[in-house]
C-alpha cells in the first residue's frame, strides 16, 4: 500500500580504487561528514595504490525450528541431516526450489527436544532470502516422511539468524564473507589523513579492538562500519534492517614496511546483499546500481555482480574506518561535525 516516498540525501563517494577498477560510491544519508569522511578514505586508498577484496564465502541461511516428543528423536534427525551419505538426496529436494538455489551445508544444533537446521545456500546474485526460504521448505516436506512424528513449529527459528545480532553470523558468516585490505604510505597518512601511522595503530588497539571487547561487543570491532552499510544499503535498495549482521565487522591496523606504512584491513563475514529483487528494481536504487555497474542478474556468472557488490561495500567500510579513526586520532572529529552537520543551508530548497 505505497502512498510516497521518503527522500534521503545521496551522494558519491570514490572514486574507490579496488582490485584495479573503480568505483563512484553512492551513499545515502542524513549525517553531513559521512559521504565527505569516505571520500577522504577513498583519497587515501587511491595515491596509496588500492585496496584488494576477496570473497572467502557465499551463502544465504534459514533455520528453522522443529520439535519432536524427546531429545532423542531430535537427535537422531541431526544425524542424518548431517550424515553426508544423506547430503545428495537432501539438496536435490532443495535445489529443485530454484535454478539459483544450491545448498552448501546443513549446520544443526539442539535445545532439548527442539532441533535448529542452519540451511546455507548461495542464491545467484540475490540476497536470497525468499530462494533459501522456499528451498527450506520444500525439505521439510521430505524430512516428514522420514520423521512423520517431527513437529515444524516455525520456518524461522532464530538460529539463522535474521536481522538480530548473533554469534552463529559472527563465526560461521551469512551473505558475502570478504576481507578487504590496503596498504597507506607514511605520506598519504601524514597528508591525506593529517596523523600518523603509530597514532593509528594504537587507537586500533585501544578502541577498535580493547575497547570493543571491554564493552562485550558481537562483531562490532570497528568503528562505524555500519554508518557505510546502511548509506550503501539504502542508496541500492539493499534491506536496511539486514545492517544489524551486515556491519559486523573487525579493523585492524598494523605498522609495515620496517613501522613506516599503514596495513589496514576490513573482515566482515555476513554482508547481506543482492543485485536482483527485493528493492533493487526501484527507479532511485536501480539508477545507484548502474553507477556501480551492477545491476541486475549476472547471466554467464550467476552470483558475479552480487558479490562484487559485497566488495564495494566492504572496500567503502575500509575507506571509512581509515577517514573516522584519523580523524579521532587528530582530535578532529567534533569539529568536523560542527562544520558540516550543522550547515544552515536550507537542503530542501536545493533541488527546487
Ligand atoms: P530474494 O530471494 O533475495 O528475496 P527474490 O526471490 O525477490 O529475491 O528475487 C530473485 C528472483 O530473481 C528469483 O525469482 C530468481 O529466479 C530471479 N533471478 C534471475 N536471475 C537471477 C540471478 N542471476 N540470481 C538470482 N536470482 C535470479
Amino acid at each position: 500500500m505505497p502512498v510516497g516516498y521518503v527522500q534521503i540525501p545521496v551522494g558519491i563517494a570514490g572514486p574507490l580504487l579496488l582490485d584495479d577498477r573503480e568505483f563512484s560510491v553512492p551513499m545515502a544519508t542524513t549525517e553531513g561528514c559521512l559521504v565527505a569522511s569516505t571520500n577522504r578514505g577513498c583519497k587515501a586508498i587511491y595515491v596509496s595504490g588500492g585496496a584488494s577484496s576477496v570473497v572467502l564465502r557465499d551463502a544465504m541461511t534459514r533455520a528453522p525450528v522443529v520439535r519432536f516428543g524427546t531429545a532423542k528423536r531430535a537427535a537422531e534427525l541431526k544425524f542424518f541431516l548431517e550424515d553426508p551419505l544423506n547430503f545428495e538426496a537432501l539438496s536435490l529436494v532443495f535445489n529443485s526450489s530454484s535454478r539459483f538455489a544450491r545448498l552448501q551445508s546443513i549446520k544443526c544444533a539442539i535445545a532439548g527436544k527442539n532441533l535448529y537446521i542452519r540451511f546455507s545456500c548461495s542464491t545467484g546474485d540475490a540476497m536470497g532470502m525468499n530462494m533459501v526460504s522456499k528451498g527450506v521448505q520444500n525439505v521439510m516436506g521430505f524430512l516428514h516422511k522420514e520423521f512423520p512424528d517431527m513437529d515444524v513449529i516455525g520456518i524461522s527459528g532464530n538460529y539463522c539468524s535474521d536481522k538480530k545480532p548473533a554469534a552463529v553470523n559472527w563465526i560461521e558468516g551469512r551473505g558475502k564473507s570478504v576481507v578487504c585490505e590496503a596498504i597507506i604510505k607514511e605520506e598519504v597518512v601524514k597528508k591525506v589523513l593529517k596523523t600518523d601511522v603509530e597514532s593509528l595503530v594504537e587507537l586500533n588497539m585501544l578502541k577498535n579492538l580493547t575497547g570493543s571487547a571491554m564493552a562485550g561487543a558481537l562483531g562490532g570491532f570497528n568503528a562505524h562500519a555500519s554508518n557505510i552499510v546502511s548509506a550503501i544499503f539504502i542508496a541500492t535498495g539493499q534491506d536496511p534492517a539486514q545492517n544489524i549482521e551486515s556491519s559486523h565487522c573487525i579493523t585492524m591496523m598494523e605498522a609495515v614496511n620496517d613501522g613506516k606504512d599503514l596495513h589496514v584491513s576490513v573482515t566482515m563475514p555476513s554482508i547481506e546483499v543482492g543485485t536482483v529483487g527485493g528493492g533493487t528494481q526501484l527507479a532511485s536504487q536501480s539508477a545507484c546500481l548502474n553507477l556501480l555497474g551492477v545491476k541486475g542478474a549476472s547471466k554467464e556468472a550467476p552470483g558475479s555482480k552480487s558479490r562484487q557488490l559485497a566488495t564495494i561495500v566492504a572496500g567503502a567500510v575500509l575507506a571509512g574506518e581509515l577517514s573516522l579513526m584519523s580523524a579521532l586520532a587528530a582530535g578532529q572529529l567534533v569539529k568536523s561535525h560542527m562544520k558540516y552537520n550543522r550547515s544552515n543551508k536550507d537542503v530542501s530548497k536545493a533541488s527546487s
